[in-house]
C-alpha cells in the first residue's frame, strides 16, 4: 500500500475510533479524535521508514516492532495509540497487496501474506482501503466492548497489574 492508502486509513480509524471510545456527537468525542488522529497516523507512516533504512516490508513490518510500540504507553505513559496505527498498517499492507511481510523479523526474513489481496495500484485500492478500514472500527468495537478496554490510559489499568 502506497503512503496516500495509509494516510487515508489512519485519518478514518481515528475518526472511527474517536466515536467508539467517545460514542456521542459532542466536544467529549471532538476532543477525543484530536487526541487520537495525529498519533494514529504517525504510526501508520512508521513502518514505511524502512524504505529508507533497513529493508522494506522486513526491517519495520515485524511483530517485534510492533510490541515495541505497545510496551510503551504500558512502561512509559508514552506514544498511546501510535500501536494502531502501527498495527492498521501492516494489515494494510497484507491485505492490500500481493507481496507479504517478514512479520518474524529479524528471527527469520520469510515473508507471510495472505491468499488474497488487491494491488497498490488496482483503481478499487480506495474502496478496498475504506472497507477495510470498516472492518477494522467494528473489530475495534468489539474487542473495546467485549475483551479489553483500549482507551489511552491503559498505564493506569498496567499499574492495576503490578507492571
Ligand atoms: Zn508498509
Amino acid at each position: 500500500m502506497n503512503k496516500r492508502g495509509h494516510v487515508l486509513n489512519g485519518l478514518l480509524l481515528a475518526i472511527g475510533i474517536g466515536f467508539v471510545l467517545e460514542p456521542g456527537v459532542d466536544l467529549d468525542t471532538a476532543t477525543k479524535i484530536a487526541q487520537i488522529t495525529v498519533p494514529i497516523v504517525l504510526g501508520a507512516l512508521f513502518p514505511d521508514v524502512d524504505t529508507a533504512f533497513g529493508r522494506h516490508r522486513k526491517t519495520l513490518h515485524s511483530l517485534p516492532v510492533l510490541a515495541i510500540f505497545i510496551a510503551y504507553p504500558i512502561l512509559f505513559d508514552n506514544l498511546h495509540f501510535v500501536w494502531i496505527g502501527v498495527l492498521t498498517h501492516y494489515l494494510l499492507d497484507l491485505l492490500g497487496s500481493r507481496r507479504g511481510l517478514a512479520l518474524f523479523h529479524p528471527l527469520t526474513d520469510k515473508e507471510f501474506s495472505l491468499p488474497f489481496g488487491v494491488t497498490t495500484s488496482s483503481k478499487y485500492a480506495d474502496l478496498v482501503t475504506v472497507i477495510i478500514t470498516a472492518v477494522e472500527i467494528a473489530l475495534f468495537w468489539a474487542v473495546h466492548t467485549y475483551v479489553v478496554e483500549l482507551d489511552a490510559d491503559i498505564s493506569g489499568a498496567a499499574a492495576g497489574f503490578g507492571v
